[in-house]
């Protein structure tokens, strides 16, 4: 759960490139895969240990999200569950925003980044226990495992590193494709090792156990692509699921 982006028309014929790829996470880690969950069609990351999900897309309602661990908080409350349910219980993004901010300043959930997205607009929610600060709606949002308006997390300097790097030489290029993603999702960064963001655990930098990119076309069709280990190694693959 570590390196999240949204971008909506981030060139003329595309209205959402997303990415994540998911980092060793501190629990045990007992596999992924992509599920179809009901209500709402939801294309998902689905965890098999917490029986959540690191990102999705509803094929229902347009709104899709994705969550990043922030360590500093623990709670019992799993963040993987309440993304699910925002995204197969809300009819739209006012509503899954809503929902966020009703649920997540519980204090029950161990803290955390969220990009909620449609084809209109970016959220990103920083989640530390009681406290809940949500962005304003935005066209890009990117996350890593450090906070940018909330403090007092646990700070760890090569997540900082990634963020500062993909801020610079990433986020903001003008056009940006589906390829620039899918090659992201390998890019082992050999002149700022800390900021890699496909990552192996004998650089001491946690250990990406799969990858999840889509891309909606302006004309409205959805393509899916999952590596099930470190996109180095593990090509992606096009994904047709029916549920
Ligand atoms: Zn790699």
């Amino acid at each position: 759960m570590c390196t999240l982006i949204a971008i909506i028309d981030p060139n003329p014929d595309t209205k959402i490139l997303f990415f994540e790829n998911r980092d060793k996470p501190d629990e045990l880690f007992q596999g992924d895969e992509m599920r179809v969950l009901q209500p709402n069609n939801v294309v998902a990351l689905f965890d098999r240990r917490s029986g959540g999900i690191v990102a999705g897309y509803s094929a229902e309602t347009g709104v899709f999200g994705g969550v990043t661990n922030v360590p500093g908080y623990p709670a019992k409350g799993s963040r993987g569950v309440v993304l699910m349910e925002v995204l197969t219980e809300s009819a739209n993004l006012h509503e899954a925003i809503s929902f966020l901010r009703g649920k997540l300043p519980s204090g029950h959930y161990s803290s955390a980044n969220y990009i909620l997205g449609s084809n209109e607009a970016v959220y990103k929610l920083e989640s530390f226990g009681k406290k809940l600060h949500v962005s304003s709606p935005r066209k890009r949002g990117f996350a890593t495992n450090n906070f940018v308006s909330l403090t007092g997390e646990k700070i760890i300097p090569a997540s900082r590193a990634r963020f500062n790097w993909l801020e610079k030489h990433f986020i903001r290029k003008r056009k940006l494709k589906l390829e620039d993603f899918l090659h992201l999702g390998s890019f082992h960064n050999e002149k700022v090792p800390d900021a890699a963001v496909c990552r192996h655990s004998h650089e001491r930098l946690g250990y990406t156990v799969s990858s999840f990119v889509f891309e909606i076309t302006k004309e409205g069709k959805a393509n899916f692509y999952y590596a099930p280990g470190p996109p180095c190694t593990y090509k992606y693959e096009a994904i047709f699921l029916t549920s």
